[in-house]
């Protein structure tokens, strides 16, 4: 499974360029959400005449050589890194997108997926050039709908834009002169506003905030619109919902352990989500080992609760980067081995619990246990920190189709033989809720879990 998106804007409300490289800053702070997207990486920068994009495919280091951010001088800046859900891995698809209105030029990047762009560009399609006809990417469209409301005024046009869309969407958008920062009625996706020196952030995590060493301030609410100029900052609610639906995935699997999301700390959260996974799901274990990195909070949580010691028995190559595995069988084979290796001193003769975050294919955790029970282990007990997965995600995040889902497809005992374990043992879905403090069970998305789809 994968995130879509991060998301990053800065303006500065100082009138001396030189007060702040907003172009750096927004180089950092892609850094700081690399995890969230790495397949594109792009900036928008304002100098209050003009918008310039440069973006391209890659992680932020590739995309951005020396000399590049350079050219990119301003006041306020978007960015954005990709991953794709909607449309194909190919330039066209990378952010910030470039967009003519009525009243200038903006730019726009989004995090997210709709639920309803088949029917958004059934609406729009008689107005579509060529080019935006091929363009496959929801986010794409959001800016062709932006443009077609014909409205000089870009707060209003992003509003009856808004009004428009359902499903996921954090999006940042880029004016001569205006930031904007816009969440869904549901809270899908996190979106946090900071403040450095004399320039409002807004981030997709804050993480990206400490990075850069901006202050936080708080989260942008479901619904809510956030719009900074050089002399003022407002915010609206524009849009409401009969609930949240706050993905709790963001929390298991793909923020940032040193983030806060929703109001709680990751690394705190899954610690405790292994603490409870260890009530739930008990091992006859010598040594608890976690899946780097994401696994490594709730195996900790794990060892802690059920008293077994906790090490580090999987190896992550950290100089991996991107690897472009090869589709046939031989290459693949090698594609878990060229991410990690097992530690054969701390294994060997153990019976060993290893934490993983989720079972989406099964593949890699046949392959660890592979790897594990080579290396000498001589149990290998898995526990997962989320419930079964058993349904898409339609709200930004990268799942297979559901037959291609075990959980879906195999009972507990099938899937534990599918990948070799002694032992397979899931958190329950109630479980996984209870252990936040900040909001309710039902504050929360689980659709891929339950099937229960909140639009
Ligand atoms: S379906 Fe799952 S991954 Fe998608 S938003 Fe809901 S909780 Fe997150």
């Amino acid at each position: 499974m994968h995130e879509e998106c991060g998301v990053f804007g800065i303006i500065n409300q100082n009138s001396d360029i030189s007060s702040i490289n907003v172009a750096q800053l927004s180089y950092l702070g892609l850094f700081a959400l690399q995890h969230r997207g790495q397949e594109s990486a792009g900036i928008a920068v304002s100098n209050n005449k003009n918008i310039l994009v440069y973006r391209d495919l890659g992680l932020v280091s590739e995309v951005f050589k020396e000399g590049i951010l350079n050219t990119l001088q301003g006041t306020a800046a978007i960015g954005h890194v990709r991953y794709s859900t909607t449309g194909s891995n190919n330039w066209e698809s990378s952010q910030p997108i470039l967009q003519q209105y009525q009243g200038g030029s903006f730019a726009l990047a989004h995090n997210g997926q709709l639920t309803n762009q088949d029917e958004l560009r059934r609406k729009i399609l008689s107005s579509l050039d060529r080019y935006s006809k091929n363009c496959q990417t929801d986010s794409y469209l959001i800016s062709q709908l932006i443009k077609a409301t014909e409205e000089k005024n870009i707060e209003k046009a992003v509003k009856k834009t808004a009004l428009q869309l359902k499903g996921a969407f954090c999006l940042v958008i880029l004016t001569e002169d205006k930031l904007i920062g816009l969440r869904d009625a549901y809270g899908f996706h996190p979106l946090v506003l900071g403040r450095i020196k004399d320039s409002y952030v807004l981030a997709s995590e804050d993480s990206a905030l400490s990075l850069i060493e901006a202050q936080y301030i708080r989260e942008v609410q479901p619904g809510e619109m956030i719009v900074i100029d050089k002399h003022n900052y407002h915010t609206k609610q524009l849009l409401s919902s009969p609930k949240k639906a706050l993905c709790i995935f963001e929390q298991v699997y793909f923020a940032r352990p040193d983030s806060n999301v929703f109001g709680e700390n990751v690394a705190a959260i899954r610690e405790k989500i292994g603490q409870r996974l260890a009530i739930e799901q008990p091992a006859e274990a010598d040594i608890v080992i976690s899946v780097p990195d994401s696994g490594r909070f709730a195996a900790l949580g794990y060892a802690h609760a059920a008293g077994i010691p906790y090490q580090e028995g999987l190896l992550k190559n950290p100089y991996i980067g991107r690897t472009f595995i090869q589709p046939n069988q031989t290459m693949r084979e090698y594609s878990v081995k060229l991410k990690l290796s097992a530690i054969s001193s701390i294994v060997i003769e153990k019976r060993v619990v290893m934490v993983d975050d989720s079972i989406v294919r099964g593949t890699t955790s046949h392959k660890l246990v592979k790897l594990l029970k080579k290396a000498g282990a001589r149990e290998v007990h898995v526990r997962i920190s989320s419930p079964p997965v058993n349904f898409p995600c339609r709200y930004g995040i990268d799942t297979p189709n559901k037959e291609e889902l075990w959980a879906t497809r195999f009972s507990l005992d099938k899937i534990r033989k599918g990948i070799g374990a002694d032992s397979l043992g899931y958190i329950s879905l109630e479980g996984l809720t209870n252990v936040f403090e900040k909001n309710k069970p039902s504050d929360f998305c689980t659709a891929c879990f339950s099937g229960d789809y909140p639009i």
